[in-house]
């Protein structure tokens, strides 16, 4: 049985446009996974089918409302499991998530739209609250083609290369290391000397220091949470001149 996503949304095109192309179309037109949409306008019982109402306290906009979204989840009787809830106040969706939620049968992605969902919905039909970045979409539609993507990417033969996953950014807690391409000079700008060696020892020792020190410069809170820098992983950004750059330099 090939993995499987669905996606209650108000805009299921959108979604089912994007899912067509590149390698998430190719691996679903080879079975390895499989999208399907749902749209909550279609299970509502007034004849405007109205998914929407006006926030209860006041403010500006409207709230999603919850049966069309509560009925849905349980008229759907093979909906994927687990049920994540698209919202920015959600806990932030990291690596480690698409890979536990790759290694199960599916999920199911809830989007909201206008102020968000009426919260009981979510109690009620979702598992995870999470959160694609410290930013306010217009839906969530986006936040759930993101989610989609990075874990559908890592479903057994999706990918084909599956050796590229290993040193990708994130996999040890880290960010990963540059890459290049040909030409080897590039408007005066070369390619580091290394990576044509052919020394392979050499070039694993320099994306592993670049890797670090990125990490470092970039995102301290990731090389926080692994423990910072061990004294070998410091002598290894010696020795390729990526210490520390002193403060203000
Ligand atoms: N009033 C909400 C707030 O301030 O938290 C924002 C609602 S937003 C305009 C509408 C929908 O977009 C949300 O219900 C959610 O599904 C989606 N969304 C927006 N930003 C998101 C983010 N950073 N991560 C995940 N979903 C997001």
């Amino acid at each position: 049985m090939s993995f499987a996503v669905d996606v209650i949304t108000l805009f299921p095109e959108a979604v089912a446009d994007y899912a067509r192309t590149s390698i998430l179309g190719r691996a679903a037109a080879e079975g390895h996974w499989r999208l399907r949409t749902l749209d909550p306008r279609s299970w509502t019982a007034d004849v405007h089918r109205t998914v929407d109402d006006t926030p209860y306290g006041g403010g500006a906009g409207m709230v999603m409302r919850p049966e069309p979204i509560v009925d849905l989840v349980e008229s759907v009787p093979d909906l994927a499991r687990p049920v994540l809830a698209l919202t920015p106040a959600g806990r932030p969706f990291t690596q480690a998530d698409a890979r536990r939620l790759a290694a199960g049968t599916g999920l199911t992605l809830l989007c909201g739209r206008y102020e968000g969902i009426d919260q009981r919905a979510v109690d009620l039909v979702a598992n995870e609250e999470v959160s694609v970045g410290d930013f306010v979409l217009a839906g969530g539609e986006l936040a759930a083609l993101c989610v989609m993507e990075a874990v559908v990417r890592l479903v057994p033969g999706v990918l084909g290369n599956e050796d590229s996953l290993e040193e990708e950014s994130f996999g040890a807690g880290l960010l990963e290391y540059p890459h290049y391409t040909r030409p080897a000079t590039y408007r005066g700008r070369d390619v580091p000397a290394v990576l044509r060696s052919g020394d392979h020892a050499a070039i694993a020792a320099w994306r592993r220091a670049q890797s670090l020190a990125r990490t470092r410069d970039r995102r301290p809170d990731l090389l926080a949470r692994r423990g910072g820098l061990s004294a070998t992983e410091r002598e290894l950004l010696d020795r390729h001149r990526l210490d520390d750059p002193a403060p203000g330099e």
